[in-house]
């Protein structure tokens, strides 16, 4: 299909993506999408799955690497623990059946990035069965099943252009802890994969169980794609390999789902297939049928005993997990009164929903729900604007807390803060060191402001009786007129207050 095409399959998409049930509108019928997703999240930890090999990033080619990762004669894997505790945090976090006992397989392929000949994962008997997400998009709340979230290792990767004339491999990749996390085909458009994606990446960054860093390689995603005219049963899926972004994701299922209802208005069937996404084409191409799939050959892994969990180390680990954003989306809709709205933004958010927490803790008079338009609005947009987070800027929490308090106490306008804010993040002052340094104390009392008043009024006063004869409208020119000569510093509240008595006076 042709990039147009595909641009056209994709708004065809687009004007459906409102109703309940996401459908696609074929030639002759209309169809609905089906997605699973098969996530691979690399374990945060120090040492590799079965060896104490680093996994820093960005490592020399072949820098990272044991006897036992490229499978020397003899060498004996060894379970990091850590990795064990991370992959169960993970499961209870998703809240699925954790199995005491799970077992350890190889599957047997070769490919130059393997040197074992195998990985070691885990497929008869997983670690986790059973979990769940809850997704929100567009006002809709979704769960989304997860059926299985396994331990396994990584391959190496290829290296086709660090040498002129030659195929490389750098084996720094092999070995290290992955988590399987495999959905049911519960996902209904490209938006709800996409939002399924985005909240397991949040969860994942929040538990501290993988850095979700997508560049990096850390999050990778298969998606399996079908689609079956609307009320049919699921239609043949096919499997798209290693989507390492949210673009190419949507892309690749969009593009996908319109190959299938091709595929299928012209008479055809669709072959149960593994496809790659190629990035500058935005199609994909087959790259192993389902016919000449390999034969594993999964058998249990004779150098590992099984996988056994005490319950109480189980309960151990559950009860040191951190809150997840759910449960503080719920938190600050039932103890700070925020709406569900506001609630999921700030937690989808988790170096927001830190920012906001701490600047809680330092607010005297403001209210939960001000912090909140502000954190949402002007705060987070700073951040994103300078590519930073909010732990490493000298803007911090407390400031915000106070700038918001002046705003109570009269000391700032609405307007004056936002110029306050702006200084105090960019130039990295405290709000009261910019308004000290500015003179930007608001004018919030009567004996202070009436004097700016008379003085206007005086010097206006052809158009105090315009006002007195019925020309209302220059009620705001008087505004104006006070706000300039108080450099935008009159309280707008009691300005307001005052004009009005002194114009029925004068
Ligand atoms: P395999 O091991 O061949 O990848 P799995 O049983 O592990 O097979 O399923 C892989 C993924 O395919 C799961 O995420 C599942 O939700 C998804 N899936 C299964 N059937 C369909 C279908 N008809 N359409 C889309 N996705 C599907
Ligand atoms: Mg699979």
């Amino acid at each position: 299909m042709t990039v147009a095409a595909h641009k056209a399959a994709e708004q065809k998409v687009e004007a459906t993506t409102s109703s309940e049930r996401f459908t696609l509108v074929g030639e002759k019928e209309t169809y609905a999408l089906t997605i699973g997703l098969e996530v691979h999240a690399q374990i945060a930890s120090n040492a590799k799955l079965f060896s104490s090999a680093p996994t820093q990033f960005g490592a020399p080619p072949n820098a990272q690497v044991s006897f036992v990762d490229v499978a020397f004669p003899g060498m004996l894997p060894v379970l990091n623990e850590r990795c064990v505790e991370q992959a169960l945090k993970t499961s209870l976090g998703l809240e699925g059946k954790i199995n005491l006992t799970s077992q350890f397989d190889r599957k047997n392929y070769f490919y130059p990035d393997l040197p074992q000949g195998y990985q070691i994962t885990q497929f008869f008997k997983p670690i986790m069965e059973n979990g769940f997400l809850d997704i929100d998009l567009d006002g809709r709340h979704k769960r989304i099943r997860i059926n299985r979230l396994h331990i396994e290792q990584d391959a190496g990767k290829s290296l086709h252009d660090a040498v002129a004339g030659y195929s490389g491999v750098d084996l720094n990749r092999v070995g290290v802890g992955l988590m399987e996390i495999v959905s049911e085909p519960d996902l209904t458009s490209a938006d709800e994969a996409a939002a399924y994606v985005k909240k397991l990446r949040t969860v994942l960054m929040c538990l501290e169980t993988s850095d979700g860093n997508m560049e990096e390689g850390s999050l990778r995603v298969d998606a399996n794609v079908s689609v079956a005219p609307l009320g049919k049963p699921l239609g043949v899926r096919v499997e798209i390999k290693n989507l390492n972004s949210f673009r190419f994701m949507r892309e690749a299922i969009l593009y996908e789902a319109q190959r299938h209802i091709d595929v299928l208005e012209a008479g055809r069937t669709i072959v149960q297939e593994t496809r790659l996404f190629d990035a500058v084409k935005k199609e994909t191409r087959p790259m192993r049928s389902k016919e000449d799939a390999q034969e594993y050959r999964y058998f249990p892994d004779p150098d590992l005993p099984p996988l056994v969990l005490k319950q109480s180390y189980v309960d151990q680990v559950k009860s040191q997990l951190p809150e997840l954003p759910d449960a503080k989306a719920q938190r600050f809709q039932t103890t700070l009164g925020l709406n569900p709205y506001d609630a999921g933004v700030i937690t989808a958010d988790l170096d927001a929903a830190w920012f906001f927490e701490e600047a809680l803790t330092h607010l005297k008079k403001a209210s939960p729900k001000v912090l909140a338009n502000w954190v949402m609005g002007d705060v987070i947009a700073a951040r994103n604007k300078d590519s930073v987070a909010f732990k490493a800027h000298t803007f911090k929490p407390s400031d915000l807390a106070a700038l918001l308090d002046m705003i109570e106490d009269q000391t700032l306008s609405g307007k004056m803060a936002k110029q306050v804010f702006e200084e105090s993040w960019a130039q990295r002052m405290s709000p009261a060191q910019v308004v000290e340094q500015k003179g930007l104390k608001q004018i919030a009392s009567r004996d202070d402001l009436l004097p700016f008043i008379n003085d206007v009024l005086s010097a206006e006063s052809d158009k105090v009786v315009a006002y007195q004869g019925g020309k209302e409208k220059l009620f705001g020119f008087f505004v104006g007129q006070v706000m300039k000569k108080t450099q935008g510093r009159a309280s707008p509240a009691l300005l307001n207050t005052l004009l009005k008595e002194c114009l029925l006076k004068k």
